[in-house]
């Protein structure tokens, strides 16, 4: 392994447009607080950084549903998020912003090196634009049906009520979320990074020279170069963001994807005057904390412009985290089902460390992992207060008592003690390993082993009964637990700064680098301690229903939401209606399109003809199940290409408030073709 001089911390820039919450913590800025402040401790030279990413189409979006400006918007959460990650220990050497005037520059002259070399490829497209607000539209500024479900509230990039991803021409009736009007195709220039260019060579960098990335974030990388890189592009037709440095070109500006990465460089620049030599020295190890939505851009997309630019360092880990639930359901902002970190802070006093230990401790590592705040409660009650907590309190307050509060002298250690001591070398040496492989749950659970070693050391050797006939034994006894106790505050640091904080202050030192772990006479004889109050305390059901029952009304309210009976329609002649053709009809053949969730390729017999219908029942049907099934169908539906197969026709469902689906049909059995009327 290479020995590296110094060490680049990035975590992942957080969207200007909500505030943070638990599953950002446990997937990205736990990790890397806790690999940093460990190297810190090292004595590495190391600097971490992150910062608000400020642009893109969300922010925007966001500040027209509350009619401000996006830098409203923007102002409001960086300050919102970096006092939150301040009170919660996130140590970062500098919480930039890349709406920041070194970030335009830099961005800039990135864009500019790699325009002026011809990195770039240019490429005419026809995109939606508004002629009444007079500008282009980001696909989230179209709305329309959605071919698959009908849902008519679909967005150009995805219909959130089948989950289907969609591009802005497949919606029926789209129009403009701006003016309201109906958009029109007009031709747009726009810049794009062949990706496909530097496939061969991510291929060799990553699959061959970076088998010792985690498994998830390798497999993911993996998958996306088996498929082949396309080129993408790298600006956008937008009024908000870097606008693109090319004489003549008025409204285009840097896709956020481009800019928001180089932002680690920009926010460098900014903290340092010596930031090259963090970007540009071979000796410099550079790792991003991310969670798994950001691999792409991370180990393919951000190491292509690097290496194109030529000047920089490539990432030598990546860290990626897979997501966190909130008790078993998908965390997400706009139905707010999250644990939100300035409303815990303010809910949870003083109790940072709680949350960040129980995150670690059921960090996402290796796969999607769920939150609950029963779990919340037991990490702190049956670990942190019973294991921790109580080693620790026991042996101060037993050297008040015996001592008044001086480190005694340790006297002849037996067998079972030379063991113990031993030990803590041990636990370092596990902790150090576990560390540097980023297995942050494991190394968190060999650092309460050392605490775990404390409690079983004074439960088998028991000073308060020994205290009556071998005075001198109890004194050894002490002056081991009391090493114990202060290789915690070292090896615990990285976990649980603010806690070790106190715990120094009792045990009176203030050593705290990591050389000094594993040393057995970190307190010498006759070293004072301090009277010392409780380190964790215990967090009784109460706090913990009032925080469900928040939850719970959360998901009433969105349950409200969607139940909601959609209003009536416009009443329509009769004549109107008997244009639609219904009848009665029986799938021959059912099955799955190959590359869809949703799709179902239908055989139908319609007492008329044997067509073919493309119905977005999958989820819902099995489709071996549904041969022979008599369904009622619309005939007469102008046929439609749905995944290059002609669909005619469209079976008759009913959708209940939760999104089922279910087949409409006969009572009894009719002749196929039967008109329904
Ligand atoms: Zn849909």
């Amino acid at each position: 392994m290479k020995n590296f001089k110094r060490y680049l911390v990035t975590s992942a820039l957080p969207y200007a447009n909500g505030p943070i919450h638990i599953g950002h913590l446990a997937g990205v800025y736990v990790p890397s607080d806790i690999y940093t402040r460990y190297l810190r401790m090292r004595g590495a030279d190391v600097i971490s950084v992150c910062g608000s990413d400020e642009h893109g189409v969300p922010i925007t979006l966001r500040a027209r549903i509350e009619g401000v400006s996006p830098q409203v918007i923007v102002d409001r959460y960086h300050k919102i998020n970096e006092k939150a990650f301040r009170e919660f220990g996130i140590s970062f050497d500098i919480y930039s912003r890349t709406s920041n005037k070194v970030h335009y520059e830099t961005a800039s002259e990135f864009f500019r090196t790699l325009y002026d070399r011809g990195e770039f490829t240019e490429k005419t497209t026809e995109q939606y634009y508004d002629e009444e607000a007079g500008c282009f539209l980001a696909d989230r500024y179209i709305m329309g049906t959605c071919p698959y479900c009908g849902n008519e509230n679909a967005y150009g990039d995805q219909c959130e009520k089948c989950g289907t991803s969609l591009s802005p021409n497949e919606l029926i009736n789209p129009h403009s979320t701006i003016s309201g009007c109906k958009p029109v195709l007009r031709e747009t220039l726009h810049w794009y990074l062949p990706l496909d260019k530097y496939e061969p060579w991510l291929k060799k960098w990553i699959l061959e020279d970076h088998t010792d990335w985690k498994v998830n974030v390798y497999g993911q990388c993996k998958s996306w170069l088996d498929q082949g890189l396309q080129p993408r592009a790298v600006s956008r037709d937008l009024d908000w963001g870097i606008p693109v440095p090319v004489e003549g070109v008025k409204g285009k500006v840097l896709y956020v994807w481009f800019d928001a990465p180089i932002g680690y460089i920009s926010a460098t620049k900014e903290l340092t005057p010596e930031w090259e030599k963090y970007w540009k020295d071979s000796d410099t190890k550079m790792v991003h904390f991310i969670g798994k939505d950001n691999i792409v851009f991370h180990c393919i997309i951000f190491p292509a412009m690097l290496n194109a630019e030529g000047s920089f360092i490539l990432p030598e880990s990546v860290p990626a985290n897979e997501f966190l639930n909130l008790e078993n359901d998908k965390i997400s902002t706009s139905r707010n089902w999250a644990v939100w970190l300035h409303e815990y802070l303010e809910e949870f006093p003083g109790k940072q460390d709680v949350l960040r230990y129980s995150l670690c401790a059921s960090a996402p590592e290796t796969k999607d992992n769920d939150f609950t705040w029963k779990d919340f409660q037991a990490r702190n009650n049956n670990e942190l207060v019973a294991i921790l907590g109580n080693f620790v309190n026991r042996t101060l307050v037993l050297t008040n008592n015996y001592y008044e509060g001086k480190v005694p002298e340790r006297g002849k250690t037996d067998q079972n003690d030379a063991a113990v001591l031993n030990e803590i070398g041990k636990i370092r040496e596990n902790v150090e390993n576990s560390l540097e492989a980023f297995r942050f749950r494991e190394a968190l659970r060999e650092a309460m082993n050392l605490a775990r070693l404390g409690n079983k050391y004074l439960a088998d050797a028991e000073p308060w009964k020994v205290i009556k006939n071998d005075p001198e034994r109890v004194k050894t006894i002490m002056n081991i637990a009391l090493q114990i106790t202060a290789n915690i505050t070292i090896i615990c640091e990285p976990f649980l700064p603010f806690s070790m904080e106190k715990l120094r202050g009792w045990i009176n030192i203030s050593e705290k680098s990591w050389s000094k772990a594993g040393n057995t006479d970190l307190l010498t004889a006759g070293h004072l301690i301090r009277k010392p109050g409780l380190l964790f305390e215990k967090i009784e059901d109460e706090e913990i229903s009032r925080q469900v029952d928040k939850l719970l009304a959360t998901k009433k309210a969105n349950e409200e939401a969607i139940s909601k009976t959609l209003p009536g329609k416009e009443p329509v002649t009769f004549d109107d209606f008997s244009k639609i053709d219904i009848r009665t009809a029986t799938i021959l053949e059912a099955e799955k399109i190959p590359k869809t969730t949703k799709l179902l390729k239908l055989k139908i017999d319609t007492g008329l003809d044997i067509r073919t219908i493309v119905s977005g029942i999958a989820e819902h049907y099995d489709p071996e199940k549904i041969i022979g099934k008599q369904i009622s169908i619309v005939a007469n539906l102008e046929p439609r290409k749905i995944k290059g197969i002609e669909s005619k026709g469209m079976i008759l469902m009913a959708e209940d408030k939760d999104g089922k689906l279910v087949m409409v049909a006969p009572a009894e059995t009719v002749t196929n073709g039967s008109m329904i009327k």
